[in-house]
């Protein structure tokens, strides 16, 4: 038996953030054939690392991270976040789970147009419990790393996309997950802000030694990852370490 209650609640200490991948297939029915999305994919990330995501439109990257992150269910294979078995929770430890150990970033940001941007960051502290002046400092200080500190009372519409994005990053992260998904974060910013968020992403994930699984169209940004795997024909194909100045 587990006790959800406690171990959700845990903050991420170092050594978490731990993920296997263990021959996970998932298919979509369309009309009458089944589509295989995934095919037995299998990897193991380590607590801290950035681990980039590659693979054509289509490919089933956003369908993996959903997997990992609890929100969808695989047909077969196993998920294991920190030693437990995410294919098999149910509700509410699912639910649990994804609000406190995960972190996600999406390509359009998120962020709920009726809040202002401090209540946005607030928003995953109050669901973990965290409230009060408490929350208020740990929101006002990532918001202030993001740079956006003269913003807390703005709603999000009035930011500029790269603004809000860096608003999404700080979310991601105000609640002390051990791992953060980000599907596509740059693919609807232009060049300035695309670096902005990465360098901001890369930094705030590695300082906490959070572990990063980011999804990116962009070869480039794949660069400044640990590791890089690529999604091909519903596996998951890791790229051989090239000449890359010896990095880690
Ligand atoms: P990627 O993120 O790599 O572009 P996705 O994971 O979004 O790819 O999708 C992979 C494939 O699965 C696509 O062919 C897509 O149409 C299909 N797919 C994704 N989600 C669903 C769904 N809920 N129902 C049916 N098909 C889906
Ligand atoms: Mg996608």
């Amino acid at each position: 038996m587990e006790d959800a209650g406690r171990t959700a609640h845990e903050p991420a200490s170092s050594g978490a953030g731990h993920i296997v991948v263990r021959a996970v297939s998932k298919s979509y029915q369309e009309g009458d054939r089944l589509h295989t999305v995934l095919d037995r994919a299998s990897v193991e990330i380590d607590s801290g690392e950035f681990v980039a995501l590659l693979g054509p439109s289509g490919s089933g990257k956003s369908t993996l991270l959903n997997l990992i992150g609890g929100i969808d269910s695989p047909d077969d294979g196993r998920i294991l976040v920190d030693g437990r078995e995410v294919t098999s929770l149910e509700e509410p430890d699912r639910t649990l789970f994804r609000r406190d150990r995960v972190g996600l970033i999406f390509q359009f940001f998120n962020l709920l147009p009726t809040l202002t941007v401090l209540e946005n960051l607030l928003l995953p502290l109050e669901l973990k419990r965290t409230v009060g002046i408490d929350a208020v400092r740990i929101a006002e200080e990532l918001l202030e790393r993001v740079g956006l500190e003269a913003r807390a009372g703005t709603f999000p519409d009035r930011l500029s996309g790269g603004e809000q994005q860096r608003i999404a990053v700080a979310r991601a992260l105000v609640h002390g997950p051990a791992v953060v998904l980000a599907d596509e974060p740059t693919g609807s910013l232009d060049a300035e802000a695309s670096r902005v968020v990465m360098e901001l992403l890369e930094e705030l994930v590695r300082e906490r030694g959070r572990t990063l699984l980011l999804v990116t169209h962009n070869p480039e940004l794949a660069t400044r990852a640990d590791r890089v795997l690529h999604l091909e024909g519903g596996k998951l194909v890791e790229e051989p370490r090239g000449g890359d100045g010896g990095r880690g």
